[in-house]
């Protein structure tokens, strides 16, 4: 994975520091939590909220920057996403969220410093944008 990340211009070492030191936190326990609980400058939506029916999210401040905080939830342990398998698929999660906390990047931004392409700001592209970066990341497992 290392020299297809690298191709794609991204650092495996920022993001492996990234995923070891990030918090975190599981709407099965914790999904009542207010993300002002967790971190300053952050909304009062409720974790399980900010999730939604996503599998994982990256909270971002008022300001912008990355705290190194993840969100996950039922789809994370139940459901295969990219991947072959629930295992690789709950890598590639943890993998797609540790390069937001890397780079300080939403899914757009990522996608296209990946140059996995350029992808509209709005919900859509958004999520074609992450469907890309996972994809991308599945590959790498092959
Ligand atoms: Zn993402």
């Amino acid at each position: 994975m290392q020299g297809y990340l690298a191709d794609h211009g991204i650092d495996i070492n920022a993001v492996a520091a990234k995923a070891t030191t990030a918090t975190y936190y599981s709407t099965y326990f914790e999904g009542n939590l207010r993300e002002s609980d967790i971190i300053a400058w952050m909304g009062n939506e409720t974790l399980g909220t900010v999730l939604g029916s996503n599998r994982a999210v990256t909270l971002v401040d008022a300001f912008g920057k990355y705290p190194d905080v993840v969100v996950i939830g039922y789809q994370y342990f139940t459901q295969i996403s990219a991947g072959p398998d629930l295992a690789t698929s709950q890598n590639i999660t943890l993998v797609h969220e540790a390069i937001h906390n890397a780079l300080s990047a939403d899914d757009t931004r990522v996608a296209s410093q990946m140059g996995l392409g350029n992808f509209p700001d709005t919900p859509g592209g958004v999520d074609a944008a992450s469907i890309a970066i996972s994809a991308f990341l599945a590959t790498c497992y092959q």
